[in-house]
């Protein structure tokens, strides 16, 4: 962090205020004096460092970051891929594509049965499916609830399928207990009181990107999941706002390797919610694997047109059988190969 101040601040000054840094924030600070303004080096962990307070100092003229003001989701302080596995091919990262399918929201027993099967039979290697769903209109289908996470629970008991759901709320908490993989959708990627006790779980946690946050937003995002305590989490693009009205989102391709780039965690992409054509998830599926995604998350519905939720982005079960078809073809090209049922367990 660099701290430029004001111009004509006394040699003592920049002691006394020098000597206060160190104390509250345990930083090293190195002062240079030029001819027109001094200006001070913080050395340390500057992710402690309340930037708002410093700037409002009085002898502080401006204040600028060279560091992430994130630690532990930086690939800096942790240079290898951080990867999810949760047995019998279930996997995420590290090489392994894994693929997370299923129906936006939980319907009914016959509906997450059968998609579950089907997404499994063209390898899938997780179940999705919303039973607590963030609806615009209070009058708009608002999911099964907790009846619906027993329902996956049924879907997994017969694929053994793991299971990814949204959570909304903290006083659910209890309803998650045995869910494999935690959601937090978009609209609450900043709820950081819900993502505090997320951190106390021990349980990986798929955190989407809000609307328009920016990249920086959702590192800080999975970093209050870390520092409380729980430091698997994946991150997830799933389209930002933009001013095209064509697509639902606007996927982000480069947040992808930028992701990458910054954290070791591994990132998924939603090529469902990003567009909101079901037409588009196999050519942003195929851009996402290009640009180094570690999974992918894809709504597949068996009757999209009478879908609850979202049904003109849902694939098919015979249009998942061809994504997944292709992304066999693909990813081996592209260094990652397809995780999946078959794979021995750890
Ligand atoms: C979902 O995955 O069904 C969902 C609501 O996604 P998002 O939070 O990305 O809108
Ligand atoms: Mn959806």
């Amino acid at each position: 962090m660099i701290i430029v101040l004001k111009h004509g601040v006394t040699a003592q000054d920049v002691e006394q205020f020098s000597a206060s840094i160190t104390e509250q924030y345990a930083v090293k600070v190195n002062a240079w004096y030029g001819e027109y303004s001094v200006v001070l080096g913080l050395l340390g962990d500057t992710s402690v460092v309340d930037l708002e307070a410093v700037a409002a100092q009085n002898i502080v003229a401006s204040v600028k970051r060279v560091q992430e003001p994130y630690k532990k989701a930086s690939r800096h302080f942790h240079p290898e891929d951080s990867l999810l596995n949760l047995g019998g091919g279930a996997r995420i990262g590290g090489g392994a594509l894994g693929v997370i399918a299923g129906p936006c929201s939980v319907e009914s027993e016959e509906q997450i049965v059968d998609v579950a099967r089907r997404v499994k039979a063209a390898g899938a290697s997780f179940l999705r499916g919303g039973a607590f769903k963030p609806r615009t209109s209070p009058y708009a289908f608002q999911g099964l609830r907790a009846q619906g996470l027993e329902l996956l629970r049924k879907a997994r008991q017969t694929t053994g399928l793991p299971i990814v759901t949204e959570i909304m709320a903290a006083n659910h908490l209890a309803l998650f207990e045995d869910v494999d993989v935690i959601q937090v959708g978009a609209r609450n990627m900043q709820n950081f009181e819900l993502l505090k006790e997320l951190g106390k779980m021990d349980k990986p946690i798929l955190l989407k990107r809000g609307l328009a946050n920016t990249i920086e937003e959702l590192l800080m995002s999975a970093e209050y999941i870390m520092a409380a305590g729980n430091e698997r989490v994946i991150l997830c693009e799933r389209g930002i706002r933009t001013f095209e009205t064509m697509t639902r989102n606007t996927l982000d391709v480069s947040a992808i390797p930028l992701l990458k780039e910054q954290s070791h965690l591994p990132v998924v992409v939603d090529p469902s919610h990003a567009s909101g054509m079901a037409r588009l998830v196999e050519p942003l599926s195929m851009a996402a694997i290009a640009a180094g995604a570690d999974g992918l998350i894809i709504e597949v519905h068996n009757d999209p047109p009478h879908a609850l939720c979202d049904g003109p982005q849902s694939l098919t079960p015979p249009q998942f059988d061809a994504l997944m078809e292709k992304i066999r073809r693909v990813a081996p090209v592209l260094g990652r190969t397809l995780s999946g049922a078959g794979e021995a367990r750890e």
